[in-house]
């Protein structure tokens, strides 16, 4: 066994190369590193990568699948991190989210943003939002229609628990992601013009990021580039 002080050092190794990437790619961009929060997708993995990867100084995970989320945030309770929730969610268990989830970045319409802001006991007073934007042709992509942005804004702009960060989306598959990054662009100058605070943007993913960061990108979610490859199951 090996020591749990120590992580696996191919993930140390795929860490930094990635780390190295974004910073050259922020460079190019002729960006700072330092405006750019990773997120590492943890999904599959089970909480022990989670702790390897606290260990080396990540202090954002991104999880999408409720269940396995509040496992385990609870089995971690003791770590300082912040903790994305990033996947489809269920009305009725956006209540549930509240209590561990420091951010949920898929927020796609009003339903899951009045159920988001019902009072719920022993969760925090706010949680962190992002809308959840569709920049594909096909409605069934997971996000809200860029058209249908501001109705949604406004609905998160009129509670007091979800503070709204700035939007988020996944390029589309199979197709160059610079375009469908430049419409979230787009969409978040429309996003700013109602709340100029809201200056986030979530995009780019493992095979994606420096496209994403090109076109503005502040928060990058990257899993398997990092974890390695998903398990299926765990
Ligand atoms: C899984 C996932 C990611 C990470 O994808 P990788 O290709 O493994 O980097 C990012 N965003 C969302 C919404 C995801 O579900």
């Amino acid at each position: 066994m090996r020591d749990a002080a120590e992580p696996d050092s191919g993930l140390a190794a795929r860490l930094a190369r990635v780390r190295s990437d974004i910073a050259d790619a922020a460079r190019s961009a002729g960006r700072t590193p330092d405006d750019l929060t990773l997120i590492v997708v943890t999904k599959f993995h089970p909480a022990s990568l989670v702790r390897d990867l606290a260990l080396l100084g990540v202090h954002d995970v991104g999880e999408n699948r409720h269940q396995e989320a509040q496992r385990k945030a609870a089995e971690l309770a003791d770590l300082q991190l912040t903790w994305h929730f990033i996947g489809q969610l269920q009305t009725n268990k956006a209540r549930q989210v509240r209590r561990y989830a420091d951010v949920v970045q898929s927020i796609d319409r009003e339903a899951l943003v009045d159920a988001l802001a019902g009072p719920v006991p022993d969760a925090p007073a706010h949680i962190g939002g992002f809308v959840e934007v569709n920049l594909t042709d096909d409605p069934d992509r997971g996000g809200v229609a860029p058209e249908r942005v501001e109705a949604l804004v406004e609905r998160i702009l009129q509670t007091e628990t979800v503070q709204l960060r700035g939007v988020m989306g996944v390029a589309p598959l199979g197709a160059d992601p610079r375009p469908a990054f430049a419409s979230l662009r787009a969409v978040s100058e429309r996003v700013q013009s109602i709340a100029p605070w809201a200056t986030a943007i979530s995009a780019g993913m493992s095979g994606d990021f420096r496209e994403a960061i090109a076109e503005g990108a502040t928060h990058l979610r990257i899993g398997t580039a990092i974890t390695g490859n998903r398990p299926s199951a765990i």
